[in-house]
């Protein structure tokens, strides 16, 4: 396997044991927990000037704090996505500033391109032929495109309500797609049946301890795009927590490597749909109940079951943010909202994070001069069809 200086193999984050990342690939051999590649820091000499000289060319321009080095990285140039300036939503959130991370931009409209470029590589590196994973639809995308670069076989398995852009573009980048009748579980449990007596490589979330290491590369540049002043809030539509424990990570790097001085509050925004997270918040629990009955339109955060509750909570908790749902009706209003009074385009799952934001706004949550950043996972056009017929179902 091709490392970079610092890497340093990995970390259980449940039983703390540490493992070289050339026999250990997903998780922990000892508890099964969630693995998390570490670094010597000492060996890591970043400062911002460095950091400036570099072009603004996509996720491998941080690749001294990524375990791979970009020269064997398959990519698309994925990452160093724009933060776009809300003047609207700041006055109407009574805040000093809004800004929207546009991950729409990715080479397959969403922000697990970066997940997946990590995690295909690390799969190309351990000598896999074949990937595997469970999606709400994005990351299959985003699995299938990196896999047909990469010259590996892609097995996807979606539930049928995955949108069609997903499906279609799975098909397209040649994925072998599985559409299981049901909801995000269902795909789960076909998945690990179909996975019994195959040499496939997972790169389902938390399951490899690469998608949330590509994912931290969303906070290295909000802190860069904001001239290494740290936001105040970071709102993020939460389903399996990936990017949330990712940036988290990223921003306690950079302020242990003396690139910013301090540490956004994150939080957690979810559906009333589906808000495992939000309950468990609002409960002061250490891990999350799995959620019942999910229902909720935002397809990208229906996760009933996040495996990663503990270390979701842990960074909130150690970020001092919190967790917010709202109901799906004031998701989809505020992605129109956000349509209209800024020209952002946010699908029906992110929008959960300005309607988030909104609600949190109202708690009182936010301080006037704040700098507020509102993640859009996923180019609105991935939703269309959704936001259209909300306008619809308003007489629109
Ligand atoms: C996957 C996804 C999410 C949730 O990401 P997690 O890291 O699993 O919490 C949010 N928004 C969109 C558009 C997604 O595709
Ligand atoms: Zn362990």
């Amino acid at each position: 396997m091709e490392t970079t200086a610092a890497f340093d193999g990995l970390e259980c984050t449940d039983c703390g044991e540490r493992f070289d990342a050339e026999s250990v690939t997903h998780d922990c051999p000892e508890c099964g927990g969630i693995c998390d590649p570490t670094y010597d820091y000492e060996e890591i000499n970043l400062t911002r000037t460095d950091l400036e000289a570099r072009p603004f060319d996509g996720q491998w321009r941080y690749e001294e704090l990524l375990p791979i080095p970009r020269d064997a990285a398959v990519t698309m140039d994925e990452g160093t996505t724009p933060l776009i300036e809300c003047p609207a939503l700041a006055d109407e959130l009574d805040v000093g500033r809004v800004v929207i991370k546009d991950e729409g931009r990715n080479p397959t409209g969403s922000f697990k391109d970066r997940g997946h470029a990590l995690a295909v590589s690390a799969a190309r590196e351990h000598g896999a032929s074949d990937i595997v994973l469970t999606s709400a639809g994005n990351a299959g995308q985003a699995a299938a495109a990196y896999a047909a670069r990469a010259g590996l076989d892609s097995h996807v398995f979606v539930p049928s309500r995955a949108n069609f852009v997903n499906k279609a573009m799975i098909n397209v980048h040649g994925g072998d797609m599985t559409v299981v009748e049901g909801r995000f579980e269902d795909a789960a449990a076909a998945c690990a049946d179909a996975m019994e007596g195959e040499d496939w490589y997972s790169t389902s979330s938390f399951t490899t301890p690469y998608r949330h290491e590509g994912k931290k590369t969303m906070y290295y540049e909000i802190a860069e795009q904001l001239d290494w002043e740290v936001p105040d809030r970071i709102v993020y539509p939460t389903g399996g927590g990936v990017g949330l424990v990712g940036m988290h990570k990223g921003a306690k790097e950079f302020r242990d490597l003396g690139l910013t001085d301090d540490l956004p509050a994150m939080y957690a925004a979810q559906s009333s749909g589906c808000a495992p997270i939000v309950d468990a918040w609002n409960a002061g629990d250490a891990t999350h109940e799995t959620w019942d009955t999910p229902d909720t339109i935002c397809g990208g955060i229906e996760i009933p079951d996040p495996g990663a509750s503990p270390l979701i909570l842990d960074a909130l908790r150690e970020s001092d943010g919190g967790a917010v749902a709202t109901p799906d009706e004031d998701i989809l209003d505020s992605a129109i909202t956000v349509a209209q009074h800024e020209g952002v385009e946010m699908g029906a799952t992110c929008a959960a994070a300005a309607s988030g934001a909104w609600e949190l706004a109202e708690q009182n949550e936010f301080e006037s001069d704040d700098t507020v950043v509102l993640m859009n996972t996923a180019t609105g056009n991935k939703e269309d069809d959704i936001l259209r017929s909300h306008l619809m179902g308003k007489g629109i």
